[in-house]
């Protein structure tokens, strides 16, 4: 249950999770040593990076990525592994934020996003247990008029169907008495995010990118020659991709204040059995309408991998299993004691608008982040936008660019006891509605 890379053995290694646990393999890029030169260099190798340093190979790039742990090590490949059309933020809030014409375009872009994964997966043969179907639960029931509203505006505005699912219809497909109903994407899905993401790996390796572990970036010098700063070595390069996400700390001053590191947390449970295909019988994968989330699916070896946010701070609870435990049983009653094999947890980031942050600094410096729980589908976009704006090509990457972004108050510092409240505040509007 350990969020630290271990150095047990002088090479890094996962956290010790169910992917891990169930990864095609083992971390195996070199460190960086000494001084390279490339077109592009990348910063983080989670789906973002990755991503980017695949398809900017592909176009003849020159690429080095360097990860300060592992590829997939961070948000990656820990994820609930759901894909998710759509963003942190409704439709609704984007339009006010965007105007309709710029939120139908960003979602045409989260439609393609479903794709590109979709298209990943079988192009480069990545085996990473893909499963369609995906739900949105009304865990009030006022939250099903909300749900009805937002499946007009996309049938009539998006030109995308999501199916309405009443009480009844919900409990055929989920064996649970606590919903009110919810809305199903047959087109959304699930995945294992640890093989998927190593698979993009494989796929940028094969595409000519070299990629680094256990090189953390100290420093990145802008100009019109950047150079990043590494603990083994420099790059010196074109143009900067950094993809470091919720990891990102303070290495880009000023940006960072726009995302708030949150911690998720998820518990899989033993193999069910033929309990397995009682519990969700479409194997959908499933989401609930709290502000503090509940999300889960089955495995493939028919485990419940249960998640959702916990506590107040980033910090991994103590009492973790036992939080779990009782969400579980207040779900599934018939699960009234599930005993977990690997329990886990990560960092999802965080925007005041729930939309991504995708920008540039100055005109070679690239970034994206803040996915706001939604990063397994616009991750995986996010890298190719960049790649097309780095080619030349920056319509849609700059559609993002024209999105508003606040900072957290209170800085760095004081983001953290911000976020303790903000959990708090939403914790009693789950219990009071
Ligand atoms: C528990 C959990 C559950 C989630 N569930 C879902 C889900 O079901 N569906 C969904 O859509 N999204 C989900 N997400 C969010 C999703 O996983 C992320 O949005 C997405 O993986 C982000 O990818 P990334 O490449 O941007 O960041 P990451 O995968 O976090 O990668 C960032 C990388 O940057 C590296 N790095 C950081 N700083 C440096 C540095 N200075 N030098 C070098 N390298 C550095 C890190 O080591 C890390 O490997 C979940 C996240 C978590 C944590």
């Amino acid at each position: 249950m350990n969020n630290r890379i271990s150095s047990r053995s002088g090479s890094p290694v996962y956290p010790d999770s169910y992917y891990a646990a169930t990864a095609a393999e083992a971390p195996g890029d070199p460190a960086l040593a000494g001084d390279m030169t490339a077109d592009v260099c990348i910063v983080g190798g989670g789906m973002t990076g990755l991503s980017a340093a695949l398809e900017l190979s592909l176009q003849g790039f020159s690429v080095v990525l360097l990860d300060a742990e592992a590829m997939a090590w961070g948000a990656s490949g820990r994820a609930g592994g759901q894909l998710i059309v759509g963003y942190g933020a409704t439709p609704q809030a984007m339009e006010q934020l965007m105007g309709r014409e710029d939120a139908r375009e960003a979602f045409q872009i989260s439609v393609d996003a479903l794709q590109l994964v979709r298209d990943r997966i079988s192009e480069y043969r990545i085996d990473c247990d893909l499963v369609a179907g995906q739900a949105e639960l009304a865990a009030r029931p006022e939250h099903m008029d909300e749900f009805r509203e937002t499946c007009e505006l996309l049938a009539g505005e998006y030109n995308y169907s999501l199916q309405m699912l009443d009480r009844e219809q919900l409990r055929e497909q989920l064996d649970s008495p606590v919903y009110h109903g919810a809305w199903f994407d047959p087109r959304g899905g699930h995945l294992h995010p640890l093989n998927y993401a190593q698979g993009l790996a494989r796929a940028a390796r094969e595409a000519g990118a070299q990629l680094f572990s256990a090189t953390r970036v100290l420093d990145i010098q802008q100009g019109s020659s950047p150079r990043v700063v590494t603990s083994g070595g420099r790059v010196h390069c074109r143009q900067v991709v950094v993809a470091a996400n919720a990891y990102l700390a303070n290495l880009l001053p000023g940006i960072e204040k726009r995302i708030l590191p949150v911690g998720s947390y998820i518990c899989a449970t033993r193999p069910l059995g033929a309990q397995a295909g009682e519990l969700i019988r479409n194997n959908m994968a499933v989401a609930d309408s709290k502000h503090l989330t509940s999300y889960y699916r089955m495995s493939a070896d028919g485990r419940l991998l249960f998640g959702g946010r916990t506590g107040l701070t980033q910090k991994q609870p103590a009492n973790l299993q036992q939080v779990m435990r009782a969400r579980i049983k207040h779900i599934f009653p018939q699960l009234p004691d599930p005993q977990f094999d690997y329990c886990w947890g990560g960092n999802i980031a965080v925007t005041m608008n729930r939309m991504p942050d995708i920008g540039r600094l100055g005109n070679n410096l690239y970034y994206a982040h803040g996915f706001s729980g939604h990063g397994i589908l616009m991750a995986n976009m996010a890298g190719k936008l960049m790649a097309q704006a780095i080619a030349g090509e920056a319509g849609r990457f700059d559609l993002f660019g024209r999105i508003r972004h606040r900072n957290y108050p209170g800085g760095t510092y004081l983001r953290k006891p911000g976020l303790a409240l903000a959990m708090l505040y939403f914790a009693l509007r789950d219990l009071t509605g």
